[in-house]
């Protein structure tokens, strides 16, 4: 088989660089090594920017995410008790999206299907060979044959656990790695959001993070330490904990009903330098990971596929190599202010371990800041809305 472009990965990024590069003409095969109801059930991300937005309009796939999905103009902060709205739209003139990772997902894989797109699902072994020539492939295994696709380029789309940045030379790769002392607790569960917005508190207690993927559908989480069990937390013992971390009113008007998904996330800050070797491009979490207190997660996969099409556009329609070459700087430089973003809301947010009560009054003099600081709102909100590509 032959292709100008192997997707390595069917999550956001590789599903959205493949339908960008279908609908320019560019040939893509996508590869993944589970099966498409194991990657519609993960449970993820929720809040789009707008350039993610602009992004899934562009790829043709944005028609359900304008009907249905939430556009908030603002979110709370609640702190000793009390809740203070940042206003996105006040103070950028933008707004977020809130509308969740599964159904992006969703709605990607139809439009490449419907446009005829060549995923293949449950591929086996999947490795990137002689991308530091011209000529690289693929190699994969599928109902007990080995398969072989020949490229120009190869997309690691592939997240943190995945091939493409594990077969790069270790002496070629340079990464920055921060593990959090908690983790995220997570409920989904289908019970009307406590609040119209998301409300992100910071309590004695812990962090609490109240949001939503749509109007009757809850996605609540609570700091928790990282080696808990999700066994030992019932429905009950979640939603008793999560009311104690807020504002009286949200505790005393939050609906409560069955949960239908629960895990813990641990919380880390990664990134691999560079995002480049010869014919492989690392795209999203294969290069990068934030911790999801900013949201930034698949925005930051999203802005990564803008650059890496951007660049393969100009090559084929252009025949300029000026946007691969300058991929992993540009993506880097967005890369690394979310990635300071994420770790200051991580900081400001929770507890941790060694804090103390010295580190909570801190917490809370700095949120004070935030929301009376006409000029610190603006630079929390900026960020919040993503930055310009
Ligand atoms: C539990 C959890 C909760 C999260 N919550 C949030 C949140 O609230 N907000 C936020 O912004 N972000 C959140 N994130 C992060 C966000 O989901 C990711 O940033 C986003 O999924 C990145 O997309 P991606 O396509 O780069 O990688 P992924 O979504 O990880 O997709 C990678 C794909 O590659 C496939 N793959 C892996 N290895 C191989 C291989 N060897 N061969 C072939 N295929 C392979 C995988 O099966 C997968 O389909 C969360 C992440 C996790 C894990």
């Amino acid at each position: 088989m032959r292709t100008h472009v192997v997707i390595i990965g069917s999550g956001p990024s590789g599903l959205l660089l493949g339908q960008l590069l279908t609908r320019a003409g560019i040939d893509n095969i996508v590869l993944d090594r589970v099966s498409k109801d194991y990657i519609l059930g993960r449970v993820r991300a929720g809040v789009l920017e707008e350039g993610t937005v602009g992004l899934l309009r562009e790829a043709g796939a944005a028609e359900r995410m304008d009907r249905e999905g939430l556009p908030h103009g603002g979110f709370s902060l609640a702190f000793d008790g009390r809740d203070h709205r940042i206003d996105l739209l006040g103070l950028t003139g933008h707004q977020v999206m809130v509308y969740g990772q599964t159904e992006v997902t969703a709605d990607l894989m139809e439009g490449r299907e419907a446009g005829g797109g060549q995923t293949i699902y449950e591929a086996g072994n999947v490795t990137p060979y002689d991308f530091d020539t011209a000529s690289p492939y693929v190699t994969y295994d599928k109902d007990g044959t080995t398969h072989r696709i020949d490229c120009d380029f190869i997309a690691g789309c592939d997240g943190y656990h995945g091939v493409s940045r594990r077969s790069v030379p270790q002496q070629a790769l340079t990464t920055f790695e921060r593990v959090y002392p908690f983790g995220w607790l997570g409920i989904l569960a289908d019970v009307p959001p406590v609040s119209h917005e998301l409300i992100y508190a910071n309590h004695p207690r812990g962090f609490a993070l109240c949001s939503m993927r749509s109007q009757t559908r809850s996605r609540y989480y609570i700091q928790c330490p990282v080696d808990e069990k999700v066994e030992d937390w019932s429905d009950d013992r979640f939603y008793d904990e999560l009311r104690r971390r807020l504002p009286a009113e949200h505790a005393e008007s939050m609906v409560t009903g069955p949960s239908f998904e629960k895990s813990i996330a641990p919380l880390r800050s990664f990134v691999a330098e560079p995002m480049r070797f010869g014919s492989l491009f690392l795209v999203g979490d294969a290069a990068h990971i934030v911790p999801p207190t900013g949201a930034k997660g698949l925005n930051l996969a999203a802005s990564d596929v803008h650059y890496l099409f951007e660049g393969l556009r100009e090559h084929y329609a252009e025949k300029s190599d000026a946007g691969l070459d300058a991929y992993s700087d540009r993506a880097l430089k967005r890369v690394w202010r979310a990635v300071r973003f994420s770790w200051s809301m991580t900081m400001m947010m929770h507890r941790f371990p060694d804090a103390g009560a010295f580190g909570q009054k801190i917490q809370e003099a700095e949120l004070d800041y935030l929301v009376t600081s006409r000029a610190a709102s603006t630079a929390l909100a900026e960020n919040y809305i993503g930055l310009p590509y």
